[in-house]
């Protein structure tokens, strides 16, 4: 099964997307995670990204199309977060799946108002030993600024401060919300309340897969 998670910044894609992944044995690949590793790392892609990302705009295609391109056809079904941002990533995509036998199963689009969004980013805090996400409202560790997990120190991402969300936000309206339409008419396509509690939208992606 190879199934697309996508919608604007801070709908959740990550969180879900992890949890998904596990409950049905697919490769969870976010292009933002592997895009965060090459810039910890130093690599030549890292810093190639890196003033893209901070500035809260789209990396070029040719770099995401081929990290994904390297983890197709490796035999377990993938579930893309993150991937494609834009139309000529999706077509890029069609074209690799095609050339490995490949199909998308599901593409899972959630939403959640702007206000909504903007709250959840602005308050997204992240553990620098294993990842794990929190929000310093909604969802925070039992001591501030420690991982409940694995006791690592909680960061914010550069690129969720007030000034960069906004900027992500609009890049998202500008090129990614059109692929709405572009997948809208297919059969795999289904859309989910991503604005809910954790607990329901879990459940209606669950309903999105199994349907
Ligand atoms: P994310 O973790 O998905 O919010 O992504 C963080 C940043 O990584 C984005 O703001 C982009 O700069 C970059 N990025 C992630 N995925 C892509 C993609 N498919 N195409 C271009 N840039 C991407």
């Amino acid at each position: 099964m190879n199934v697309i998670l996508f919608g604007p910044p801070g709908v959740g894609k990550g969180t879900q997307g992890g949890r998904l992944a596990e409950a049905f044995g697919l490769q969870q690949v976010a292009t933002g995670d592997l895009l965060r590793s090459e810039v910890k790392a130093g690599s030549a892609l890292g810093r190639e990204a890196k003033s893209y990302m901070d500035a809260g705009g789209l990396v070029p295609d040719a770099v995401v199309v081929g990290m994904i391109e390297s983890r197709l056809g490796a035999g377990s079904g993938l579930l893309l977060d993150g991937f494609p941002r834009n139309v000529a990533q999706a077509e890029a995509l069609a074209s690799m799946l095609a050339s490995h036998n490949e199909r998308l199963d599901r593409v899972i689009f959630m939403d959640a108002d702007h206000d909504q969004l903007v709250q959840r980013l602005s308050g997204r805090r992240i553990c620098r030993d294993c990842g794990r996400g929190y929000h310093v409202a909604f969802q925070p560790p039992k001591v501030e600024g420690v991982c409940d997990q694995c006791g690592g120190a909680l960061y914010q991402r550069d690129d969720d401060s007030e000034q960069v969300i906004t900027r992500r936000l609009a890049v998202y309206e500008q090129q990614t919300a059109p692929l709405i339409a572009y997948y809208q008419e297919q059969p795999a396509f289904r859309r989910v309340d991503g604005g809910a509690s954790l607990e329901a939208v879990y459940d209606a992606l669950c309903r999105a897969m199994e349907e």
